[in-house]
């Protein structure tokens, strides 16, 4: 069986978009708006010399944005540990918001590895989000442009040693 990266991360930093780019198909469900992804999509996905699995998680979704609890989906929770790595996606436009904090902790509690990856980060764009995300613990950030497709070198070799 192939090994599996779960792509994780709040709503609107561009996990479907990865997810699309990976597996070269317009599998996954791509919209402005949050909460477009309405369950759980797996793909075959190609990056340099890397053949894995892919799942596009949306646990933090579509929920009561008070409740905790609620975001951390059984669906999420269960791509995570079945995962050999997980990556963790964040908007390097945006920073880091509280939900990303608290799926940081989330993380930090599981047994599976995390990459960090920032995202929306063509040109300049990721700089300070990456100094945040780097706070985060999690190792140094990945820089990416999901949308334009800059960073997969490096994102490749961060995965590597997961996959
Ligand atoms: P998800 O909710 O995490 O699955 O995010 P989506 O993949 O649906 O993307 C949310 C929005 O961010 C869409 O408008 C995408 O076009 C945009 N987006 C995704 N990746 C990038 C990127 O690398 N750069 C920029 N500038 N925008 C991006
Ligand atoms: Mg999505």
């Amino acid at each position: 069986p192939l090994p599996t990266l779960a792509i994780v991360g709040r709503p609107n930093v561009g996990k479907s978009t990865l997810f699309n780019r990976l597996v070269g198909k317009k599998l996954a469900l791509v919209d402005d708006r949050p909460g477009v992804t309405r369950d759980r999509r797996e793909g075959d996905a190609h990056l340099i010399g890397l053949d894995f699995r892919v799942i596009d998680t949306a646990g933090f979704e579509n929920e009561d944005p008070q409740s905790l609890p609620g975001r951390m989906r059984a669906q999420t929770e269960a791509a995570v540990r079945e995962a050999d790595v997980a990556l963790f996606l964040i908007d390097g436009r945006a920073g880091l918001v509280p939900l990303d904090e608290e799926i940081a902790r989330w993380l930090r509690a599981e047994d599976t590895p995390v990459v960090v990856a920032v995202n929306k980060a063509e040109g300049r764009a990721g700089e300070q989000g990456a100094l945040e995300a780097l706070a985060l613990g999690f190792g140094d950030p990945i820089q990416i442009s999901a949308e334009h497709g800059e960073g997969l070198a490096d994102l490749f070799e961060a995965l590597l040693p997961w996959l």
